[in-house]
């Protein structure tokens, strides 16, 4: 009676489970709108270097414009992209965009100026899709690749098939930086940080959200920082949003901060008004 119970209960889509499933439908459908119609643009984030202020560097995050939902979160629509392989062509769109402004930028104001661009797993699993294409954008721009950053998350160390491998190395190869996103919240697995070559470690803002004096998390932010700048990786804080978690950042070490602390992501031009300002 037990398994015919489990089974009445399980087997058939429940009315909310039917209402999740069209609007996802609905959402996907809207994705492709989207891809075709001009919804989407690109905010940035300033990384400040937490010994001076300075902005050194911004991460580019995508934004939806929903003609009737408004604004939508990344982590709403980046699962669906990536699901049904739409992330490529927006992975790609993105990083035109992020390059192109990054050019603008580096000759503006700073010649060390970098880009930061996420790319999930699944945009390096179609093989041969675009990364010879995005080297070729960067030499169209003369951008060199040392301004330009690739985030990716732990998982995809994981993986040790020749798509990714070949991608990171051919990145590698051009200059382009590597940075871990997210460390903590996955496998943090060491080993990987010294095979594949990480440039920069960005410490998740689950571990910088409890910073207090004395708190547990302070102490593995410390060790986090140590253990990067022995490997010769550089450490970059996400989700500061208060002066102290700054300030204890800044004491162990740490050598970038990102949050709200410093600016929200912001469009261009309202980026551009705060490297103008940064010292
Ligand atoms: P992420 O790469 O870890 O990006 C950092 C996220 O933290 C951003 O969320 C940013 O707005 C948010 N954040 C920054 N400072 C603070 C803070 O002080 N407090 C809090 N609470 N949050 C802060 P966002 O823009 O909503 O993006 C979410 C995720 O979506 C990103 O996480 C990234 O994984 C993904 N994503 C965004 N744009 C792209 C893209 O162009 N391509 C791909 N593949 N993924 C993207
Ligand atoms: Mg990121
Ligand atoms: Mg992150
Ligand atoms: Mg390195």
């Amino acid at each position: 009676a037990a398994k015919n119970q489990g089974r009445s209960r399980y087997s058939y889509f429940s009315p909310s489970m039917q209402e999740a499933a069209q609007a996802r439908m609905r959402l996907v459908n809207d994705l492709r709108g989207a891809v075709a119609g001009d919804q989407f643009c690109v905010h940035y984030q300033p990384i400040v270097q937490l010994a001076t202020g300075a902005i050194h560097k911004a991460e580019a995050l995508i934004r939806w414009q929903h003609p009737v939902r408004g604004l939508v979160n990344p982590a709403e629509f980046i699962p669906i992209a990536e699901d049904t392989g739409m992330i490529v062509d927006i992975g790609n769109w993105v990083f035109r965009e992020a390059a192109r402004q990054a050019a603008r930028w580096r000759a503006l104001h700073h010649a060390e100026f970098q880009i930061s661009v996420n790319k999930s797993p699944v945009q390096f699993h179609r093989v041969g899709h675009d990364y010879a294409a995005w080297l070729a954008y960067l030499q169209e721009l003369g951008l060199p690749g040392q301004n330009v950053v690739v985030e990716i998350t732990e998982g995809l160390l994981m993986d040790n098939s020749s798509a990714v491998t070949g991608q990171l190395l051919a990145f590698r190869d051009a200059g382009i930086q590597v940075a871990l996103d997210d460390f903590g919240t996955g496998y943090s697995a060491l080993s990987y940080l010294q095979k594949f070559d990480i440039d920069y470690l960005k410490i998740d803002r689950a571990f910088v959200h409890d910073l207090a004096p004395d708190s547990s998390n302070t102490a593995l932010c410390e060790a986090i920082i140590v253990m990067a700048h022995k490997l010769g990786i550089k450490v970059v804080a996400e989700g500061v949003e208060t002066e102290q978690q700054r300030s204890l950042l800044a004491a162990a070490g740490c050598d970038y901060g990102q949050g709200y602390l410093f600016s929200r992501p912001v469009p261009a031009d309202e980026f551009e008004a705060l490297l103008q300002l940064s010292p």
